[in-house]
C-alpha cells in the first residue's frame, strides 16, 4: 500500500494501476476511520480491483461555527487499518494540495441541498460536492462508495454525477450500527457515558416510526410526534429536525409513501448526530 500526499504522484500511481482494464474503486473519507468506513472499503474491495481511500478533512464543508481544528485525526491508526483491509493507495493531501489558490469555482447542487441538514448547515453541501468533484477528477474511479448514514450527501453526489455526466457509478452502502442501534460516527467519541446511552434513542425513534407505518399510520405529522415522544425520553437530546421526505428528491411528504426517507438530526452535548431509515411503502 502506498500513502501519497500529492495529486501528481497519486495520478501517476493510478495511471500505472489502470492498464489491463483494472477497475478503480474510491472511498472518500475525512479519516478517524471506523466500522462504517471499513464497510465501504470492503464493498470497494469486492466490487473493484484497485482501491483508493482518501483521508482529507475538507475545510470548505465546515461552517464558521463548526470547529475543523477539533476534528479527530488519528492518521497512523487510519493508515494501519487501510493496510489491513488491503487498500492499494491512501491519498492524504494537505489543504494546500487541494486548495492551492483561493477557490472560486463551486458546485452548487440545487433543491436537494435545501431541506434537512441544508437548513442548518449553509454552504456545507457546496463544499462536499466541490471536494468530491475534485477528488473524482484526481482519482477517476469507476465506482465511488458512500454511506447511507449520510443520506442527503449520497443524494447530492448522485445528482451531481448524473447532471454533470461524470463517468463513474455511485454505490451507497448500508449504515453500520453499534449493538444498541446507534449509527457509528466519529462524532460519537464526544459523548459522555450518559449522553451515549441517550444517543441510542435516535435509532429507537426511527424504529418507532417504522412500527407505526407497519401498523398503517401514514401521516407524517403523527409519525413525527411519535418519534418526538421517544426522543424526549433523552433529556440531553436537542432535536434539530425530524423529516419525512421522498428518498430521491428529498421533497417533504405529508404522508409517507413510495420510497420514504425518515431522517433526523439532534445535538447531544456538543455532538451533532444524524440518522435515517428508508422505507418502501406500498
Ligand atoms: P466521513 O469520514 O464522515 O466523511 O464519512 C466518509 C464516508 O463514510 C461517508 O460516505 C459516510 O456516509 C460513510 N459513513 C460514515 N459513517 C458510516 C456508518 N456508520 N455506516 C456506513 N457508512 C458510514
Amino acid at each position: 500500500m502506498e500513502v501519497i500526499e500529492t495529486i501528481k504522484k497519486t495520478r501517476a500511481a493510478i495511471a500505472k494501476a489502470r492498464p489491463g482494464g483494472r477497475t478503480i474503486g474510491f472511498v472518500p473519507t475525512m479519516g478517524a476511520l471506523h466500522e462504517g468506513h471499513f464497510s465501504l472499503i470492503k464493498a470497494a474491495k469486492e466490487q473493484t480491483e484497485f482501491v483508493v481511500v482518501s483521508i482529507f478533512v475538507n475545510p470548505t464543508q465546515f461552517g464558521p461555527n463548526e470547529d475543523i481544528d477539533k476534528y479527530p485525526r488519528p492518521f497512523e491508526a487510519d493508515v494501519k487499518a487501510c493496510e489491513k483491509l488491503g487498500v492499494d493507495i491512501v491519498f492524504a493531501p494537505t489543504a494546500e494540495q487541494m486548495y492551492p489558490q483561493e477557490n472560486i469555482t463551486w458546485i452548487n447542487v440545487e433543491k436537494v441541498t435545501e431541506p434537512l441538514c441544508g437548513k442548518n448547515r449553509p454552504g456545507h453541501f457546496r463544499g462536499v460536492a466541490t471536494v468530491c468533484a475534485k477528488l473524482f477528477n484526481i482519482i477517476q474511479p469507476d465506482k465511488a462508495f458512500f454511506g447511507q448514514k449520510d443520506a442527503q450527501q449520497a443524494v447530492v453526489i448522485k445528482q451531481m454525477v448524473a447532471d454533470l455526466n461524470l463517468p463513474l457509478e455511485i454505490i451507497v452502502c448500508p449504515t453500520v450500527r453499534e449493538k444498541d442501534g446507534l449509527a457509528i460516527s466519529s462524532r460519537n467519541r464526544y459523548l459522555d457515558a450518559e449522553q451515549r446511552k441517550q444517543a441510542a434513542l435516535l435509532y429507537a425513534a426511527l424504529q418507532e416510526a417504522e412500527l407505526f407505518i407497519n401498523a398503517g399510520q401514514r401521516k407524517s405529522s403523527e409519525l413525527i410526534s411519535q418519534m418526538e415522544k421517544i426522543l424526549r425520553i433523552g433529556k440531553r437530546i436537542k432535536i434539530e429536525y425530524i423529516s419525512i421526505v421522498d428518498a430521491k428528491t428529498l421533497d417533504e411528504l405529508d404522508e409517507a409513501k413510495g420510497s420514504s426517507l425518515i431522517a433526523l438530526a439532534a445535538k447531544i452535548g456538543t455532538a451533532r448526530l444524524i440518522d435515517n431509515i428508508v422505507l418502501d411503502i406500498e
